[in-house]
């Protein structure tokens, strides 16, 4: 009875699932489905994939061999399935009892038969499309968590929803955000210790505080909260610790920005520690001058930190970058391992932040056994043994250190999850060569609901109009390169490299049959020899990959899934940079075993010229005032010089036909179902004339040049 009703509830999605899905009968039933325990998740069967990272060791490799370097070759599509919104993909499916999870943008939660693909259900949190603005990176997810007989997954608006496996039903919700006022988004994983859900969130960019909270599996009530960055210090602190780190901060860091040091993505768990490791991002504003008067260490901010897991109590930290200024966050993927330093087993926990340097300590005690540079750096010489700390590059802090800082905002690496195969005993990273100009801008101090940075950031947004497409192009591979990088921790040196192309590639998954499988921005999926870094096998899958694949097996098959979409941070502000780049977001799970056929079907592309504007540019002062505001309220999303990357709408396209609807749209929230904001609260008439003139003039500009880009055929 309850499945008639999931397969109707599925039945938009079964339409559009091609020929490649099985209609065979789905073998699992409600009985099948055990519950997950922190034993199970542990004590992974090879065959399955049953928390973010596969187990909290955060490893990210399958032990399991049938695909391995000499089978690779045979593998093939088996099923794909469409996901149901159009924008950055970043899960890891889960797999347990036969039923695969993955989680789509916004934070929509899916279950798929893990033999066949048949559709099983889909919970639809039904986020305000124009929640979207308060966000930095795109409305993306990175996935779900098991427990018990419950999926959990958070919704982008901060909510924490907990479905009935069997069912998708809603069991309970909580609110996580501390307030409904300041920017909260919430995209990362939600990890499960000892019946707790641990979550984090977002909000950095906007002006946010940034905390961690556990929720008692069952019940949803709050069990602790811990907070990574003081508030003010007139309200109280919450506790000692609090106290303590507020010594390090100074000036009304609570004011501009709310300090910042939000925990969006990674947490790892030691079970016999009992201790979970929570990544800390960035400074809130991330300019210090103006977050802390330009000094002070500004704890947590850029820190690996350990609580005891029951109580969310401090135990140790780490900072990576003191007194962050540059959007150092050291969120990234953190990864446990036992492994043998100088001849001497250590328990470790690794990391390679944006900062660019990789980084072992030891997960007791939090003592810094080793930190290399992965990528490019010149913020920081190298890290001093003695103290732990960076030394930093001479005028670094005051604004006569000369050019380009390595790496950039978007870091050496990003989100995209690492991978540590024990068997090769490498730590995999989807690193990126990166750099950046950080000028100092105090002209927007305390203005809300847009990036609050203090910085004037080059390429990141816009570059000269005189300069040519195809050198943009150029350009933008130079300042954001993918690199694939193999490391061993052990004595923290590079094995192999093998470059990639723009933007950082997908994130990672190692397995037993010595292969290492990532996806690419252009559309590439590729399993490589994990040893040595040779491509062993390649398929063209049409579109944009940023997620992690994973691996599971039933019935003595084994399955490799990746789910696919592009956008994030890459498909936003980037358009000047990124040049007339192929990359379409196709929002999709694929599933591959070896000696499977199936094919994806045919994408049809058009290639669409930049329509000559049919309205009048304004004047000078108009468009030299739009350029301005473009860039504070527009250009984070809709791209620099009103070049989109690919992902929201490029308004030189179609200004003739929003230009008679322009203030409703701007102003009044015309489009606000669509995602476009009302911002009359920032933006006057008059002002958002001056956007207009601005766009127009972009779109002339980009006529006159001749450019094109290609849509999919719809
Ligand atoms: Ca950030």
């Amino acid at each position: 009875m309850m499945r008639n009703v999931q397969r109707a509830a599925c039945a938009a999605i079964a339409v559009l699932c091609l020929s490649a899905c099985s209609r065979e009968p789905v073998a699992n039933n409600e009985s099948d489905l055990q519950p997950v325990t922190g034993t199970r998740i542990v004590s992974a069967e090879q065959g399955e994939w049953l928390s973010h990272g596969r187990d909290y060791a955060e490893q990210r490799f399958s032990p399991l061999t049938q695909i391995n370097d000499q089978t690779v070759k045979e593998l093939g599509l088996a099923w794909f399935a469409p996901l149901p919104t159009r924008r950055g993909i970043e899960a890891t499916p889960l797999m347990a009892d036969g039923v695969l999870y993955v989680t789509a943008s916004w934070g929509h939660v899916l279950a798929f038969d893990a033999r066949s693909g048949e559709p099983l259900w889909h919970f639809d949190p039904k986020v305000p499309k124009d929640y979207g603005v308060r966000g930095c990176c795109d409305a993306v997810n990175r996935g779900a968590a098991l427990w018990g007989d419950k999926v959990y997954a958070a919704s982008y608006d901060g909510r924490l929803n907990a479905l009935d496996r069997n069912t998708g039903e809603l069991v309970w919700q909580v609110d996580t955000r501390l307030n409904t006022e300041d920017p909260y988004t919430v995209t990362g994983a939600p990890r499960i210790v000892n019946g707790l859900v641990i979550i984090g969130n977002g909000g950095a960019e906007l002006g946010v505080r940034g905390y961690v909270t556990a929720y008692d599996a069952e019940s949803g009530e709050q069990r602790w909260r811990f907070f990574t960055v003081p508030g003010n210090p007139a309200e109280g602190f919450e506790d000692a610790t609090q106290a303590r780190i507020a010594k390090t901060w100074y000036g009304q860091w609570w004011e501009n920005g709310k300090g910042g040091g939000t925990a969006w993505d990674s947490f790892a768990f030691d079970p016999a520690l009992n201790l979970l490791y929570i990544g800390v991002g960035n400074g809130s504003s991330w300019n210090r001058k103006i977050r802390s008067e330009g000094k002070g260490d500004n704890l947590f901010l850029s820190s690996i930190v350990a609580v005891k897991a029951d109580t969310g109590e401090y135990v140790w930290h780490y900072q990576t970058t003191p007194g962050d200024s540059w959007d150092y966050t050291a969120t990234q993927h953190m990864i446990l391992a036992d492994i043998a330093i100088d001849g001497e087993p250590r328990k470790v926990i690794m990391q390679a932040p944006k900062n660019g340097f990789f980084y072992v300590l030891d997960r007791e005690s939090g003592e810094l056994l080793s930190a290399e540079k992965y990528m490019p750096v010149n913020w920081a010489s190298h890290v001093d043994m003695e103290t732990g700390r960076p030394v930093e590059a001479p005028g670094l802090r005051d604004g006569s250190f000369p050019g380009m800082i390595q790496p950039a905002p978007s870091g050496a690496h990003n989100w995209q999850p690492m991978s540590y195969s024990p068997k090769t005993g490498l730590v995999y990273i989807p690193a990126m060569v990166s750099g950046a100009i950080y000028a100092d801008d105090f002209s927007a101090k305390d203005r809300g609901g847009v990036w609050n940075t203090n910085y004037a950031i080059a390429p990141m947004l816009e570059v000269p109009d005189a300069v040519p497409v195809e050198q943009r192009a150029q350009m933008g591979e130079m300042l954001l390169k993918s690199v694939l990088v193999a490391r061993d921790p052990a004595s923290n040196r590079e094995v192999w490299r093998a470059e990639g192309g723009y933007f950082s590639s997908s994130g990672l998954l190692s397995t037993a049959g010595n292969l290492l499988f990532q996806g690419d921005l252009d559309g590439i999926f590729r399993a490589r020899a994990a040893d040595t870094g040779k491509v062993l096998w390649q398929t063209d899958v049409q579109g944009g990959l940023m997620a992690s694949p994973m691996s599971y097996s039933l019935d003595g098959e084994q399955y490799i899934a990746v789910a696919q979409g592009w956008g994030g941070i890459s498909g936003l502000p980037y358009g000047a940079v990124s040049g007339p780049r192929n990359m379409i977001n196709i929002s999709r799970l694929m599933v591959y075993k070896l000696g499977a056929e199936a094919e994806l079907p045919s994408v049809e592309v058009t290639e669409q010229r930049l329509p000559k504007p049919t309205l009048e540019p304004g004047t000078d002062e108009q468009r030299a005032e739009g350029r301005e505001l473009f860039n504070l309220y527009c250009s984070v999303c809709h791209g620099g010089n009103a070049i989109s990357a690919g992902l929201i709408s490029d308004l030189r396209y179609r200004i003739n036909d929003l230009g008679d609807s322009w203030q409703a749209i701007v102003r009044d929230g015309a489009m606000a179902s669509l995602g476009m904001p009302a911002r009359g609260e920032f933006v006057s008439e008059s002002e958002a004339e001056a956007i207009k003139a601005y766009v127009i003039e972009q779109a002339r500009l980009g006529h006159e040049r001749g450019e094109k880009r290609l849509v999919p055929a719809r």
